[in-house]
Parts: structure tokens; C-alpha cells; sequence
């Protein structure tokens, strides 16, 4: 076993730049979720350390050893597709065998105590004699996984692999998964763009954007001092809301709003002007009255009930900018009410408009 190195590692298409300079540590035993929208260049980062697809720059290490020229089958490293990618003339058992066949010199009797076993631990055993055809997509799934388990390699790479089954089935093989690989303790990189699975899967998540690495960091260090603007909107859900605002002096003005800063956060922002001002939505409460500078009147507009949460759309009463306050689903809101929004501001993100740098 063994962590991953990628140091500043580059793909370029022609004057495509699907990976720009990218470096990070993945520990031992780390389960790494990259994620980002699409496009941003995660499954090409994975295919490079798959090999394959090549290097353009830098390079890509396996514990000491450099793997950015190995061949695939030497790189040690297995490879779950969200398309499962299973042979359908073979059946489960074939399809588990064909990689140990392959890459290992183990007995026969070797190779099927260690597909029993990877079965077992998947609870595949009744499915070996199966082939895929005859399987549902959540079962295509776990032979797909046991594939890559039965192979027991250095790395595990991810590409998306719930993202054929429904939405209970996903949640479950979800939880499945992180199980397993807590217990198989294999350095894994997850490729997702949904920030839930995200949030909820990595030791750490590295947010990719436009083929640059914006943050590495846990999930709650995503979500509580996110890097930059990009990370801020990505990580959270519903997303956090974004004001453009000038700064004079202690002031804030927002399209509709004011809003008076302390001192202490004036001064962290230097002497930087244009600012955007977020807030996460369920940082966002109402209150009886306008009693502090914090409090901002506001109108409601589409509520949306989510169980134990309502997400409340809302505008300023001039009808300028939208955004919305989470709150509690027994508290009860309609449309078209007038409402005061507090905005406490031991919440608030203040980010440089130009660069997207989180300044507070
Ligand atoms: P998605 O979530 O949509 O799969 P992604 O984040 O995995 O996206 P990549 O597939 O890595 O993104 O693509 C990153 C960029 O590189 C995109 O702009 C894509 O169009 C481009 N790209 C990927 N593969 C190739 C290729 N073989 N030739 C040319 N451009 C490519």
C-alpha cells in the first residue's frame, strides 16, 4: 500500500488545458474525492494516474516510485467506471477472475478462494454463475467493485461509479463504500461532480475548477473557510448566497442593502473595495423585527418544503437581488410576506470581486 503524489501535472489538448499544474498529496489509506463541475478535468486526472492518458507535464509517484510512464497493468493501481465496463459474454465469476488471470501468478485455487471471498465481502456469492446481462445496475455495480477488490492493488480510482443507480440505492452503496474501503484501507481518489457525495465520503475533498486545483482540504474546512468564491458556491447545498458589494469606509452597499461591518472585519479587508458578500443560506434566520444594523427586510417568494427545512426564496422589498434563508420546515412561512432577514456577522464570507480570494 501506498500514498499518491501528482506533482504539478499538466494535460493539454491542443489549446485545450484540461489539467493545469496540478499537485497534491494523497495519503496511505486516504480516500480522496475529487470533484468539480463538469469539464473541470477530473476524470483526466484520473485517467493519468490509471495511465490511461498521458502526462503533458509533471509527474505522478506510487510511495517512491515514479509511475507517470508505467504501463497500466504495472502501475499496482484498479479502476471502477460508471459504466461498470464488465465483460457481458462472461459471468460474474469470469469477469472478477479475468484481471487476477491477468496480473498475478496465483494459482486457480488461489484465484477462487480470493473471488469467494472478495464475493462475500460484497454479498455477491449468489451472482457468481450470473452474467451481467441478467444482473440490475446496482448488482453490475458491486461485481464492478469486486473487480477491483479481488485485485487487491496499492490505489483504487472511482469515476462516478453511484451515478447509474437511483437516488435510495446511491445513498446506500454510498455508505457501502466508504465501509469498504475503511476496511480495505487502500488509498482511493473518487471522482464525483456531486458536492453531496463529496461531503459526505472524503477524508478530504480537492475541488477542481476549469483544470485548476482550487482547494484539498476535509469537508468541513471546504465548507467553513472555503479557499476562494468558487469553493464557497460549489461546497454546501442549497448554495451559498453571493452579494456584490462596495465597500466604503465600514459600510457595504449591495444592490437594495446596506450593511455595516466592525471594525475588526474593516480591517482584514484592507484596502480592497469591490467585494462579494456571501452567507449560507441556513445561516440565514427571520426575526420578529428590524432591531439591529444585521437585520434586513425582505419579502418571501418561493417556499420550498423540504421535511424538517424550508428553503425560502427571498428578494429585498425593492424587488433587487435574490436570495435564499433555510429555516426550520415547522416554522411557517408564505409567499409574499414581508419578513426581516437576519444576517449575523460572525456568518458572513467576504471574497475580492476581481480575484474570487476569500478575504474573510
Ligand atoms: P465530466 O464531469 O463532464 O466528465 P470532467 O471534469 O471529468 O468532466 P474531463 O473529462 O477531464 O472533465 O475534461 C476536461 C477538459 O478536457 C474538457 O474541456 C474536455 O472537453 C477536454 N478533453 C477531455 N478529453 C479530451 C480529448 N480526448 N480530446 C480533447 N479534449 C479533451
Amino acid at each position: 500500500m501506498a500514498g499518491l503524489t501528482l506533482n504539478h501535472v499538466t494535460k493539454r489538448f491542443e489549446d485545450v488545458v484540461a489539467v493545469d499544474d496540478v499537485s497534491m498529496d494523497i495519503d496511505d489509506g486516504e480516500f480522496l474525492v475529487l470533484v468539480g463541475p463538469s469539464g473541470c478535468g477530473k476524470s483526466t486526472t484520473l485517467r493519468m494516474i490509471a495511465g490511461l492518458e498521458t502526462l503533458t507535464e509533471g509527474d505522478i509517484d506510487l510511495g517512491e516510485r515514479s509511475i507517470a510512464h508505467a504501463k497500466p497493468a504495472d502501475r499496482d493501481i484498479a479502476m471502477v467506471f460508471q459504466s461498470y465496463a464488465l465483460y457481458p459474454h462472461m459471468t460474474v465469476r469470469g469477469n472478477m477472475r479475468f484481471g487476477l488471470e491477468e496480473s498475478t501468478d496465483l494459482s486457480d485455487e488461489e484465484i477462487d478462494a480470493r473471488v469467494e471471498e472478495t464475493a462475500a465481502k460484497l454479498d455477491i456469492e449468489e451472482l457468481l454463475d450470473r452474467r451481467p446481462g441478467e444482473l440490475s445496475g446496482g448488482q453490475q455495480q458491486r461485481v464492478a467493485l469486486g473487480r477491483a477488490i479481488v485485485r487487491d492493488p496499492a490505489v483504487f480510482l472511482m469515476d462516478e461509479p453511484l451515478s447509474n443507480l437511483d437516488a435510495k440505492l446511491r445513498s446506500q452503496m454510498r455508505t457501502e463504500l466508504q465501509r469498504l474501503q475503511e476496511e480495505l484501507a487502500v488509498t482511493t481518489v473518487y471522482v464525483t461532480h456531486d458536492q453531496t457525495e463529496a461531503m459526505t465520503m472524503g477524508d478530504r475533498i480537492a475541488v477542481l475548477n476549469d483544470g485548476e486545483l482550487m482547494q484539498v482540504g476535509t469537508p468541513l474546512e471546504c465548507y467553513h473557510a472555503p479557499a476562494n468564491e468558487f469553493v464557497a458556491g460549489f461546497i454546501g447545498e442549497p448554495s451559498m448566497n453571493f452579494f456584490a458589494v462596495e465597500r466604503e469606509g465600514d459600510t457595504l452597499t449591495g444592490d437594495g442593502f446596506e450593511y455595516p461591518l466592525s471594525n475588526d472585519v474593516a480591517t482584514d479587508l484592507g484596502e480592497t473595495r469591490r467585494l462579494t458578500l456571501g452567507v449560507r443560506p441556513e445561516d440565514v434566520s427571520f426575526v420578529p423585527s428590524a432591531d439591529g444594523p444585521h437585520d434586513l427586510p425582505a419579502v418571501t417568494g418561493v417556499v420550498e418544503p423540504m421535511g424538517n427545512e424550508n428553503n425560502v426564496h427571498l428578494t429585498f422589498p425593492d424587488g433587487s437581488e435574490e436570495f435564499v434563508a433555510t429555516v426550520d420546515g415547522m416554522e411557517h412561512v408564505e409567499r409574499d410576506q414581508h419578513v426581516v432577514a437576519r444576517v449575523p456577522e460572525a456568518a458572513i464570507h467576504l471574497f475580492d470581486r476581481e480575484t474570487g480570494r476569500t478575504l474573510r
